[in-house]
């Protein structure tokens, strides 16, 4: 098949945990490299933010990213980016029209209304492929945990649903997300659920690790944002020392643009906040800001981690946790969303509630205590990642959904020529 992969503001070629660069990025990469491994020809296409960027730049074979010139030529936060839209849509049936795509994968809900609104723009004569929709995040539960603090356009409110009720299939990554897809007015029928998955080559249990500064360590890896809760784990770190624990450091990875491991704080509102608290806590020394890092280097550091702390308020998936499983090492998340599914608590990692700083110590305590529970949870974690999550499978099931959907709008483009089926 010919595939269109849209992400408006999420690239492949994008560096990796500023706040609109992160699991989505990695999604839309892996998913297309393993959809060309299968014999596909993918081309993912984006919104040019830098004019010096090529029209199309070769991922690898079988995958190209394009990109496509809406809005200025800059970066611009996700949630300005409605505006754009149409421009976007109006480039992307450009594109398209003189050899329209099998099927369209949009991600994230600005670009599932530029692909409809794109294929709708092909007009009369041309092949209109199905649309496919991922939806990464949803307003409504964003606006539920985040109140006034969410920057989402209003319009999110009603184009988001609208663009779930009009393509040919949402793909969930959750069960979760079913719920709140239904709860949108969905159909159930029109939803498939195909999780994320991990790269398990680049993840492994074996290979170099990072000396750790103090006898335990504790990992939070992530797009620093309030939501994913990193407070909690500095919160709880600060209870592990009052519990007499206190031989214990926490990475925290992920952060502005441009910033580094040697100056990752700069002028990040986040990073200062938490910062602050674990000045106020008495664990500023046991902290490191790690700052943006590179995937390859991400093993070395998920494998020097006694457990990978995950506690967002909410997550749509949450790859870091696969990340973390395939390299054997125990996870702590929070019961929320895709963590639920992905994390088998006592068997693959541990469960505790969001915004428990109490619970979460507890359970960190437990873990950093007994090895033993370590391995086995870093082993079983393992196992699972390999059953269930590895981008192969995943692409596998994404292509049914795509050849279901593809044979579908053929039949009901035979159906209104009404030929015989
Ligand atoms: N990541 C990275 N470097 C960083 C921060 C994050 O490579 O400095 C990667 C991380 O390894 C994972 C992704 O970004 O692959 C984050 O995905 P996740 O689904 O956990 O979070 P999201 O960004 O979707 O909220």
């Amino acid at each position: 098949m010919r595939i269109a992969m849209v992400s408006e503001h999420a690239s492949p070629l994008a560096a990796l945990g500023g706040v609109d660069a992160g699991g989505q990025n990695v999604h839309v990469s892996a998913l297309s490299r393993a959809l060309a491994a299968r014999g596909h020809a993918v081309s993912v296409y984006t919104r040019r933010d830098d004019p010096a960027l090529p029209d199309r730049v070769a991922l690898c074979p079988g995958v190209e990213v394009v990109h496509v010139t809406a809005g200025p030529l800059a970066r611009v936060p996700k949630d300005e980016l409605l505006p754009h839209m149409p421009e976007f849509a109006e480039e992307l049936a450009a594109l398209w029209r003189p050899a329209p795509p099998d099927v369209v994968h949009s991600h994230f809900w600005m670009s599932g209304l530029a692909a409809l609104d794109g294929v709708r723009a092909l007009g009369p004569g041309v092949p209109h492929p199905p649309v496919m929709h991922t939806y990464h995040a949803l307003g409504s539960v964003k606006r539920r945990h985040q109140g006034d603090a969410d920057t989402s356009p209003a319009e999110r409110a009603w184009l988001e649903p609208m663009v779930g009720r009009r393509v040919d299939t949402v793909i969930a990554t959750c069960e979760d997300e079913t719920r709140e897809l239904q709860a949108l007015g969905i159909p159930r029928a029109k939803i498939t659920v195909v999780p994320c998955g991990v790269d398990l080559a680049n993840f492994s249990a074996s290979g170099p690790a990072e000396t750790p500064g103090a006898a335990h360590r504790l990992l939070s890896v992530g797009r620093l944002v309030p939501r994913k809760g990193v407070d909690v784990v500095i919160r709880a770190l600060a209870a592990l020392r009052d519990a007499g624990f206190d031989d214990v450091e926490l990475e925290v990875v992920g952060g502005p643009q441009g910033a580094s491991e040697a100056e990752p704080l700069s002028g990040d509102p986040e990073a200062r906040r938490l910062a602050t608290l674990a000045d106020e806590l008495g664990v500023a020394d046991r902290v490191h800001f790690r700052g943006q890092v590179p995937q390859q280097r991400m093993p070395a550091l998920l494998r020097s981690a006694d457990a990978v702390v995950c506690t967002p308020w909410y997550e749509p998936f949450g790859i870091v946790p696969l990340e973390s499983m395939a390299c054997g090492t125990p996870v702590v998340v929070a019961a929320v969303g895709g963590l639920a599914d992905s994390v088998v608590d006592g068997v693959t990692g541990l469960h505790v509630p969001p915004r428990d700083p109490e619970a979460l110590a507890s359970a960190l305590l437990r873990l950093c205590e007994d090895p033993q529970l370590r391995s086995a949870l870093g082993a079983a974690g393992r196992l699972r990642v390999e059953a269930g999550y590895t981008w192969e499978r995943v692409a596998a099931r994404t292509e049914a959904a795509y050849e279901l959907a593809v044979g579908q709008s053929l039949a009901d483009v035979r159906r209104l020529e009404g030929v015989a089926l």
